[in-house]
């Protein structure tokens, strides 16, 4: 962790993940990739290790995430996917090279071209969104009930009811304000020191 910069929020899909580099878009929004030098960090995070970052990848980077955010929420309410998006996702998808490799333990991991740049990444998290967009995925788009946030997320549950990008987050604050509401409704309690 580097001081004074915001934290990131990791999740278990990399194209929301990304998307939440950017939170509370609809509140006091923090940028969680507010440098080159960050990007290069979430990316080492995800599996994803480039060598550095310029100010123009960076921008290309905030481009794809907000075009991701654009198409899945698009894609969550059942809207057309917005085309300017659309090709954005494509261009960064194209423009990288990565290939999938499988490791000794059976898992999947993504081997970036030699002299791995920005740009390789990108299309490893475009490719991502793709493959949930286009409902490859066994989920569901959603977007969280926070009225601050509206963030894109990937709902994985059994029952595919998950309110909340975050549980830590937004669904922890949201808790806490139904809590909150609750203890004022009930003031003698709270007068009387039961609760
Ligand atoms: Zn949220």
């Amino acid at each position: 962790m580097r001081a004074g910069l915001p934290d990131f929020r990791l999740g278990s899909v990399l194209a929301t993940s990304f998307t939440g580099t950017l939170s509370e878009r609809h509140g006091n929004a923090v940028e969680r990739i507010p440098t080159p030098q960050r990007l290069v960090d979430w990316l080492a995070v995800n599996g994803l290790t480039v060598d550095s970052c310029t100010t123009a990848q960076l921008e290309l980077a905030r481009e794809l995430r907000e075009s991701i955010h654009a198409a899945a929420t698009a894609a969550a309410v059942h809207d057309a996917l917005p085309a300017s998006a659309i090709q954005i996702i494509n261009d960064c998808s194209i423009r990288g090279r990565a290939a999938a490799v499988l490791t000794p333990e059976g898992s999947r991991q993504w081997r970036l071209g030699s002299a791995a740049g920005v740009e390789d990444a990108l299309s490893v998290i475009a490719a991502d969104a793709i493959s949930i967009i286009a409902g490859e995925r066994d989920g569901k788009l959603a977007l969280c009930a926070s009225p601050t946030c509206r963030a894109a997320f990937f709902d994985t549950s059994q029952s595919r009811t998950r309110r909340w990008c975050d549980m830590n987050t937004c669904g922890n604050r949201q808790k806490k304000a139904r809590f909150n509401a609750n203890r004022r409704k009930d003031g003698t309690a709270a007068r009387t020191g039961v609760n």
